[in-house]
């Protein structure tokens, strides 16, 4: 079976005033069901990178193949203000054809897992920050993407608000293992979360390191915290990263 993203040796520069190289020779190959993470600093293409697999912008050089749906989570949400929660989850799915009894279905049990039961039909600015996110990933899930593709998604939310939506995207994941390619700056998060982290390097960005993350799964925010795995994992990309 071919990996369900793979690129290879992509290129992508920003012209403006001057050029923004912003993306150079970037390979990678992420295979099904399987959690990458990538890191970077800020401003070294990680985004790029992500619009790029998800077909939202042409690379310039290199080779871009997916197969299967994805769906894109970005850090702020896409809901539409005049609708409801639950109207704003079934939204994708309808444009996308799917039957409605089904697109029902979907977006109860997604209410439920994503905790949102008696939110469905509040408006997204009745909701908490994490909330919000949280129905925003449930409009993706609903479409049931094979690849699910994930910018900063919690980046906007407070500490304790994310670890939770840590804990439940694992959750989620586990049950229905979709292929991912996650980016965050959170050295922690990505190692909590993947089987594999990528870290880039400044712009122009390339993938300097991958670590593989051996840590057991299903994974609990209590084992894997006195796991000394978890930290010999963050020290080492930490250095990798030049963080100390
Ligand atoms: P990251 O997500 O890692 O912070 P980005 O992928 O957003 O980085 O951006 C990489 C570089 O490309 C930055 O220097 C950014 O300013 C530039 N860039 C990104 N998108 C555009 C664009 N649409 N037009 C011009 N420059 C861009
Ligand atoms: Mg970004």
């Amino acid at each position: 079976m071919t990996a369900p993203i793979v690129a290879r040796q992509v290129s992508k520069s920003f012209y403006g005033r001057e050029e923004v190289r912003a993306l150079l020779d970037v390979s990678l190959e992420i295979r099904a069901r399987e959690f990458v993470s990538v890191l970077g600093p800020s401003g070294c293409g990680k985004s790029t990178l992500l619009r790029i697999v998800a077909g939202l912008i042409p690379a310039d050089r290199g080779e871009l193949r997916t197969s299967g749906t994805t769906g894109v989570v970005f850090q702020t949400h896409n809901m539409l203000p005049w609708l409801t929660v639950t109207q704003n989850m079934e939204l994708g799915a309808k444009m996308r054809g799917i039957a409605e009894n089904e697109i029902r279905g979907r977006v109860e049990r997604l209410t439920e897992t994503l905790s949102l039961r008696g939110f469905g039909k509040s408006y997204p600015h009745q909701l908490s920050g994490g909330m919000r996110q949280r129905a925003a990933i449930g409009q993706i899930l609903a479409l049931e993407p094979a690849i699910l593709l994930m910018d900063e998604p919690f980046g906007a939310l407070d500490a304790l608000t994310r670890d939770r939506l840590n804990v439940e995207l694992l959750r989620i994941w586990q049950e229905r293992m979709q292929t991912v390619l996650f980016i965050t700056h959170s050295i922690a998060e990505a190692v909590f979360l993947s089987d594999r982290v990528l870290v880039m390097s400044a712009r122009p960005g390339r993938i300097l390191h991958e670590v593989t993350i051996d840590l057991p799964r299903p994974r609990s925010p209590e084992a894997v915290r006195t796991d000394p795995r978890f930290a010999a994992h963050v020290a080492e990309i930490s250095q990798m990263m030049g963080v100390y």
